[in-house]
């Protein structure tokens, strides 16, 4: 199967120009001004943008948290990614507590098998290294293409870790080749806040924020920060959401230590206003961190301008509001935290950043497809239009409007964290590795379609030549 991509203006971290895209098989083979070769499906893109896949480095699907399961299983959420240009992402492994790693790999990809539309990779997040895991067994996973550790210094009693399991992590990562991701929050000065606004009376949801202040988020992010630098190992700080936490990776950077961050879409949209909301609707945006004050957002924006956040990524995590969300109608602390977001993405940054002349279409494609891809050892397969990469494109229309809304989006969540917002330019067509996956508002593919991606060490290219061997 060929597919010959005409007159689109090809995007990419680095360049920007119009040509034709010519794709033989799974990959691109050749990009030219004006290319005179037979193909079996040729796609005019005269006036649209061609970009690479997106990239996200943060979702949950057919995860367990809060006493219940996202509501949005592989097939669901990768349906959700598809339609909004993401043609990759990585995935955390919660290790569950006593479980070894390679139990609970086998878990996670029992989840996914025969329902994957897209490609996709897994972190590892270690949430036990007594009774479950051990170092050594950790340090076998980069082989397997697992080349990520995440741990929360949240979620106190359930997710969270102690400073000497992730210091250990740490020193492994150090050795391994593999990078440690952080949810930094302090989870104990967090317990006490909550436990103290619940013996108050205070049940609404956003006393979810109010417990949960700023400050905890930047002293756990400068204590990972300081242990990184201590272990020798990089640090990817996720889900950076204000001012607190977005000073010290600065600061960090320039000092040209090791150490990456992200934000996520709903951090420059969604403000604490929101979770006061009356008649419990305020729970649609319990996540963590919480929706902080508006003028953090300016904050996130001149951080991901300047390089100090280098992603943007979903976290995707979606709950149903009636039915799940509820959980927590009388107590605030059982709301299950999460959102929907893995559609939404492109559309937003770009409505929000590039047409607000906020940051060009150059630097959106970093921050979504390319540095992800970078950081997380799927470039130069994924995250770029390049001779050899994978035939992950995006035919994006600039000009076509649309209101974004739970009633037309793939989760299956009961709400969308955007609902309402009118936005001018969508995914087109999007293509995987040479197959088209969505056209016509359709999804062309059956699920088993996508594949487990073995990605490379921290700092390492993966090659396409990988591809035969993953
Ligand atoms: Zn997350």
């Amino acid at each position: 199967m060929s597919v010959l991509i005409k007159g689109g203006r090809v995007i990419t971290a680095a360049d920007d120009y119009v040509g034709d895209v010519f794709v033989d098989g799974e990959r691109i083979s050749l990009i030219g001004e004006s290319l005179d070769l037979q193909a079996d499906r040729v796609i005019d893109a005269a006036g649209k943008y061609v970009l690479p896949g997106c990239v996200d480095p943060h979702t949950h699907l057919d995860m367990p948290f809060g006493g219940t399961v996202t509501i949005d299983d592989v097939q669901a959420g990768q349906t959700s990614a598809a339609f909004g240009g993401t043609t990759c992402h990585v995935d955390f492994i919660i290790q569950p507590h006593g479980s070894s790693f390679a139990d609970a790999l086998d878990e996670w990809k029992a989840k996914a098998d025969g329902k994957q539309v897209i490609d996709m990779g897994y972190h590892m997040a270690v949430t036990d290294l007594k009774d479950g895991g051990s170092l050594e067994e950790l340090a076998s996973l980069p082989e397997q293409g697992i080349t990520s550790y995440k741990l929360f210094m949240a979620y106190k009693g359930a997710l969270m870790v102690d400073d000497e399991t992730l210091f250990r992590t740490m020193q492994v990562a150090a050795q391994t080749g593999a990078l440690v991701m952080v949810h930094a929050e302090n989870g104990d000065a967090i317990d006490v806040l909550v436990k103290e606004a619940l013996a108050a009376g205070h049940t609404d949801p956003h006393y979810h924020a109010l417990t949960r202040p700023p400050e905890t988020e930047g002293e756990a992010t400068n204590r990972a920060i300081q242990l990184a630098r201590v272990a020798g190992s990089p640090l990817y700080v996720v889900h950076v959401s204000c001012r607190e936490s977005v000073e010290p990776i600065a600061r960090a950077r320039e000092a040209g230590w090791n150490i990456h961050g992200e934000t996520c879409t709903q951090y420059f949209f969604i403000d604490y206003s929101y979770l006061e909301r009356p008649n419990f609707e305020g729970a649609k945006w319990v996540y963590t961190p919480p929706p902080r004050p508006k003028e953090n957002q300016d904050v996130l924006w001149n951080a991901v301008r300047t390089d100090t956040l280098s992603v943007i990524s979903t976290d995707h995590c979606a709950f149903l509001w009636d039915g799940q969300k509820t959980l927590g109608k009388d107590d605030f602390s059982k709301i299950p935290n999460g959102g929907p977001g893995l559609e939404n993405r492109l559309q937003m940054i770009h409505e929000f950043g590039v047409r607000a002349g906020r940051i060009s279409l150059n630097r959106m494609v970093e921050l979504l497809c390319t540095n992800p891809a970078k950081l997380f050892g799927l470039y130069p397969r994924k995250g770029t239009v390049a001779v050899g990469s994978d035939a992950d494109l995006v035919i994006f229309d600039p000009a076509k409007e649309l209101t974004i809304s739970a009633q037309t989006h793939h989760s299956k969540s009961d709400y969308n964290l955007f609902e309402g917002t009118r936005v001018t330019g969508t995914p087109e067509i999007v293509l995987l590795r040479g197959q088209v996956l969505v056209e016509n508002g359709e999804l062309q593919v059956e699920p088993g379609f996508g594949q487990f991606v073995r990605r490379a060490k921290f700092g390492e290219e993966l090659k396409p030549a990988a591809t035969a061997a993953a």
